[in-house]
């Protein structure tokens, strides 16, 4: 393979797709020289079957507003690569969905998915209808327009959404209300459902949490530890919310978070009473990050900005692609940070990845340090298979052994000569290689 001819031909065959291209590039340019090794990929064009996602459902979605006006929206779902297990990722719900985002988070997912060492393919769905501003009587009729096509699309051992931006578990409960009733089955279609209905204890947790285990096995190769660090959060949903919990647990400080209108900085520091309010200000009330000053003053409100120009050891973007660039990885360096973990999915453009690596600090990539949540995904399907309900120690010590392992896995094959780990060609080379080999043994589709 030549990666660039590669990402030339498919950036030709499938222009205005930006994310897509830095996903598919980023990929390619780190298991080029491994593909390379066995010539018996290029013979079936491996690379390109790897690639362009086995299928891509597009529908509109017809909803009434609650003032009787009919809304149109897009609806999306990407089955990108079931070699290893059933097509699983999640269902995004944001104004800024399109069918480029969405197949970079698909591809992206497949290899996460990989990683995890849990039988899962990999895929994503969702739509540019955004729950923000939105009543639940609205996003509940939305959901239920939304499954009425994609339930003919998935199904337990075919495809498993889950949440991501915009769906968390009062999306999921709609979206399996309606599948069940337009199928007549209770099936476990959908993770993150409610714990009532076969959802699984800890994967609200999981992504945060398995961010920071991560972020500690990292920190473990350089004798340091989370205690007493300070840690700069991004976000302010899901991931964010249970990445600063866990945070707090093992001692750090969370200096900030954010939401799409800005960030709130703490001089002292984000404590668990304070991280109770904001639990309240966003899942409660589904408020805005800047009430965080009503109750506590002494914090700052930046609007229109981003957290990473504050000063810290650590930093968790854990809201949205692309919201890291160079300008703030240098002043992250220059500050001293020593580690970045990604909780969110490709929230480091490739300049400002360049300046981590050059200055050799520790940075994981999102398919390696927020697979926590598509795996205790993968175990909600495996006690929904059961019809068993697992306790939260039985679930957090495999969350905690999973991120682990995938640790061990990118410092296995992303070890540079200078001893450096290369968490982004360890993981890349990784979760391809698992793929490629169920690919190579079932033959040419
Ligand atoms: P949520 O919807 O719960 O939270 C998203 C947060 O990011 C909100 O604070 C939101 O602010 C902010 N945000 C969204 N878009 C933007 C933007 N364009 N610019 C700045 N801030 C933005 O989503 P999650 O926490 O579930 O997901 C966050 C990231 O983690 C995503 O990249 C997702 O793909 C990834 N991820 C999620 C997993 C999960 O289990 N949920 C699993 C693995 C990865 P606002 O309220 O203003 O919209």
């Amino acid at each position: 393979m030549d990666a660039k001819k590669v990402i030339e031909n498919l950036k030709q065959r499938f222009p205005n797709e930006p994310e897509y291209h830095q996903a598919v590039e980023e990929v390619l340019g780190t298991i080029e020289e491994e593909y390379n090794k066995h010539p018996e990929f290029d013979k079936v064009n491996l690379i390109e079957r790897l690639c362009i996602p086995d299928r891509i459902y597009q529908f509109r979605v017809t909803w009434m507003d609650d003032k009787g006006n009919i809304q149109t929206n897009m609806g999306y779902r990407i089955q990108h690569n079931n070699a290893i297990g059933p097509y699983k990722g999640g269902i995004r719900f944001h104004k800024s969905v399109n069918l480029g985002i969405l197949k970079f988070l698909a591809f992206e997912q497949t290899f996460k998915n990989s990683l995890t060492t849990l039988p899962m393919g990999g895929a994503k769905g969702g739509s540019d209808f955004s729950p923000r501003g939105k009543s639940s009587a609205e996003v509940m009729r939305f959901c239920q327009a939304f499954m009425l096509e994609l339930t003919r699309h998935i199904g337990p051992d075919c495809d498993v959404p889950a949440g991501d931006i915009g769906v968390g578990g009062r999306e999921v409960g709609y979206m399996f209300g309606a599948y069940k009733k337009y199928t007549r089955q209770f099936q476990g279609v959908l993770t993150g459902k409610g714990i009532e209905f076969g959802g699984s204890l800890i994967r609200p947790e999981a992504t945060g949490y398995g961010t920071v285990y991560f972020l500690r096995a990292m920190l473990k190769t350089k004798g340091q530890e989370i205690k007493g660090k300070k840690v700069l959060i991004s976000g302010a949903g899901n991931v964010a919310q249970y990445a600063a919990e866990k945070v707090l647990q093992l001692g750090g400080i969370p200096m900030t978070m954010s939401d799409s209108d800005g960030y709130i900085y703490d001089p002292e520091g984000i404590d668990r009473q304070k991280l109770d309010y904001i639990f309240e200000i966003k899942q409660v009330n589904r408020g805005r990050i800047k009430e965080y000053l009503d109750k506590y003053p002494q914090a700052k409100y930046v609007e229109g900005q981003k957290p990473w120009f504050e000063k810290a050891d650590i930093a968790l973007p854990c809201a949205t692609q692309n919201e890291l660039n160079e300008e703030a990885a240098k002043a992250l360096v220059a500050n001293g940070v020593i580690a970045v973990a990604e909780g969110a999915n490709m929230p480091t453009t490739p300049g400002a990845i360049k300046v981590f690596q050059d200055a050799k600090i520790l940075y994981s990539p999102g398919k390696a340090s927020n697979a926590g949540g598509v795996s205790v995904s993968g175990l909600e399907m495996s006690q929904n298979s059961e019809r068993l309900s697992w306790t939260s120690e039985e679930v957090d010590a495999k969350l905690l052994w999973i991120m682990e392992n995938i640790h061990e896995n990118c410092v296995k094959y992303g070890t540079e000569a200078d001893g450096y780990v290369n968490y982004v060609k360890g993981a890349n080379v990784a979760g391809f290689m698992k793929v490629a080999k169920a690919m190579m043994a079932q033959g040419v589709f």
